[in-house]
């Protein structure tokens, strides 16, 4: 055998995993295979990195609440994550703010989220409110803004700092990676071999012995798969079904130029950053700034759209799709063109969007991140460590305690989320 545990992907779902399972057991050989040159090279380093703690779903505050305040401990004791508290702030319009209003007030009375009225937002940001009689407004489903909804644990990080630090620590306790190595199959052998031909026969128990990769067979006791929009590749010779789908998603960024766009840029009011916080307009467009470069990030995510692991972006995605919203909302931003631009993968589960983790055999699938699996990363690594472990329960970060084949496919039955925008 050569590692005790192979983990394939080292995004952020594979990291937290290993790190996790060698937390709970320091003296196990780990291993991490991943077909790039480094960690979180996947959707991890393409992710817009936003955190938040606003979900009226118990899981989900589970999951978001207690990796957030782990990455958080991790920050405060001196290693830099990239953590910027800016907040989130969620234009809704009426008609939207009704459809929440309940959890709203809820999280405003457990002083999670600040309710902000036109009126006051008026007087912050620099935008357009009304469209009303503005027939273009109509046509592209642009929305009145009437309330923000403002969370102040909310905010953003820098994923490729929170994958190195797993890696770090992971180095630090004597776990190996395997870079530039594809997996590209799992190998399948019955538990007991009784040397006949065409094992492992349909009655016989299975163990996956390791994976078959370009460059050879690795061996292990125990697999983790945390292969991101590409697990269901590695799946679906086995016939097992994890849920989750890949669909294309990209961020295009521009940097401000005219002193209305650094205005912008630099919205006082809502942090101490004195920056614009993590926006969502009513249409689901989002846009953040980035103080490191300086620049503005935009995305959107489209629904009808192919699952596919093509993960180049498209110019004309920003000009078709995210320009003519934004411009309606933002007219600071007229004639502005691109300067950047990435794709990733998320790995979808339309089921009910949260990750899946769950064991067959002696492999453990971790997957589904969908839009958060970096707010939610550490609880997904601490579920997915303990279920390899044969834990019933996992241990998130601050003591929340959850059984640790809540995310499994099988009988899933998760809370419905209120918040979802
Ligand atoms: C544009 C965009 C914006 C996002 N914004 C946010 C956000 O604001 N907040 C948030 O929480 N989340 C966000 N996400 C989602 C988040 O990035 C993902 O949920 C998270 O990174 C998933 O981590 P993972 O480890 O499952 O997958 P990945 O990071 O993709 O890791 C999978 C790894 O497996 C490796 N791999 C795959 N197949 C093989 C193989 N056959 N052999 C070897 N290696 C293999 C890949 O190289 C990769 O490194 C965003 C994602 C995108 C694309």
């Amino acid at each position: 055998m050569d590692y005790d545990v192979l983990v394939v992907g080292a995004g952020i779902f594979g990291l937290a995993t290993a790190y996790h399972v060698m937390e709970a057991n320091p003296r196990l050989k780990i291993a991490l295979v991943d077909m790039r040159g480094d960690v979180g090279q996947g959707a991890t380093a393409k992710s817009a990195g936003g955190f938040r703690n606003l979900f009226t779903s118990e899981t989900n505050r589970m999951l978001a609440d207690s990796s957030i305040s782990f990455y958080l401990s991790i920050q405060e004791g001196g290693r830099d994550l990239g953590m910027e508290l800016v907040g989130y702030l969620i234009l809704r319009s009426k008609e939207q703010f009704e459809e929440i209003k309940g959890a709203a007030l809820q999280m405003e009375k457990e002083g999670k989220l600040r309710i902000y009225r036109k009126e006051e937002l008026k007087k912050m940001i620099d935008m357009n409110f009304d469209f009303d009689g503005d027939e273009e407004a109509e046509i592209l489903g642009v929305k009145n803004v009437d309330y923000g909804l403002f969370g102040p644990k909310c905010g953003h990080i820098d994923a490729d700092k929170l994958a190195y630090f797993y890696r770090d620590e992971l180095k630090a306790g004597g776990a190996e990676f395997i870079f530039n190595t594809r997996v590209e199959g799992i190998i399948v052998e019955p538990e007991v071999k009784l040397g006949i031909p065409r094992e492992p026969r349909a009655w016989q128990q299975v163990r996956f012995a390791g994976v078959k990769t370009n460059k050879g067979e690795i061996r292990a006791d125990r697999l983790v798969i945390a292969a991101g929009g590409w697990t269901q590749d590695l799946l679906n010779p086995l016939g097992i079904e994890c849920l989750a789908r890949p669909k294309k998603r990209q961020i295009f960024t521009i940097r401000p130029r005219t002193e209305e766009q650094k205005a912008l840029f630099y919205t006082q009011g809502f942090n101490e950053y004195g920056v614009l916080p993590m926006t969502f307009l009513p249409t689901g467009h989002y846009f953040r700034v980035d103080r490191r470069d300086g620049t503005f990030w935009m995305g959107f995510s489209d629904y009808y759209r192919p699952f596919s692991t093509d993960e180049n972006p498209e110019e004309n995605y920003y000009y078709d799709n995210i320009y003519p919203i934004i411009v309606k909302y933002f007219p600071q931003f007229e004639d502005v063109r691109i300067d950047n631009m990435w794709a990733g993968l998320y790995a979808i589960n339309y089921v009910d969007e949260n990750p899946v983790v769950f064991k067959r055999s002696n492999m453990v699938v971790a997957t589904g991140g969908s839009g958060s699996g970096i707010l939610k990363g550490d609880a997904v690594g601490r579920i997915a460590a303990a279920l390899l472990l044969g834990k019933e329960y996992a241990e998130l970060y601050g003591g929340y305690k959850i059984p640790s084949n809540k995310l499994e496919v099988r009988g899933r039955r998760l809370e419905p989320e209120r918040f979802v925008f």
